[in-house]
């Protein structure tokens, strides 16, 4: 599966570290919140290989990390390969998965290649089709938050809010389902342009919200944070 794009230099997607972003190209999920619509679709130009990992080469000593971002880089063929070159060159890897590939996500933690694990729980278990858009093997999303919890040592489970989509007993159910974990990020919904429903067709929650329920579920995770 290629990769769709790239962001140089960020400081916000690494915790406490630089890193570089790869957007891969393809997702099996259609959240109507997805800010990386244009990269959902497996077609379209990708970007070259090649050149990206002689990039990464020359600024190794500039970023501490590589996240593996998207679409979902889970499902590339070539994710195992292409990590183990960037993880030779030192960087750090951080993935950004749906969890819906355990088998991939086994895969990378057998062959020791990820620091770093952002996992989205999209809904509660039977909301999950609504949310994503498909149908979602929810065995699967079980067994990739288990394979994190126990393999993982730093990791965050984080699932996006807006009205249309789940009301506060959802999030509180989603809680109470991976309650004990070390860190749950509340994210808040963001409007633009590229959002998969279209611009103002969903609704973020307010702060005063998301902090009442942060309160709420505080003593089931070592940490909640909520990204507004
Ligand atoms: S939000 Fe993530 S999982 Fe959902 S469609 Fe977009 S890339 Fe896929």
């Amino acid at each position: 599966m290629p990769i769709g794009g790239i962001q140089k230099t960020s400081l916000i997607d690494y915790p406490n570290g630089l890193s570089t972003v790869l957007f891969f190209k393809g997702c099996n999920f259609k959240c109507p919140y997805c800010h990386n619509a244009e990269l959902i679709s497996f077609d379209g130009e990708a970007l070259n290989e090649e050149e990206i990992l002689k990039e990464l080469s020359r600024r190794s000593h500039l970023i501490d990390a590589v996240v593996l971002s998207g679409g979902e880089s889970l499902l590339s063929d070539n994710l195992l390969s292409l990590t183990t070159k960037i993880r030779s060159m030192g960087y750090k890897i951080k993935l950004d998965t749906n969890g819906s590939n355990p088998d991939a996500l086994k895969e990378m933690i057998e062959h020791g290649l990820l620091d770093y694990v952002a996992m989205d729980v999209k809904a509660p278990l039977e909301k999950y089709h609504q949310v994503t858009g498909v149908e979602v093997d929810l065995a699967a999303i079980q067994k990739s938050i288990d394979l994190i919890v126990e393999n993982i040592r730093e990791y965050e489970f984080r699932t996006t809010v807006c009205h249309e989509l789940l009301d506060k007993d959802d999030l509180i159910k989603i809680a109470y389902w991976i309650k004990g974990a070390k860190k749950f990020v509340i994210q808040n919904f963001r409007d633009g342009q590229n959002v998969l429903a279209g611009k103002h067709q969903l609704t973020p929650y307010t702060k005063e919200e998301l902090i009442s329920i942060q309160n709420e579920i505080k003593p089931w995770f070592n940490e909640v944070i909520v990204r507004l």
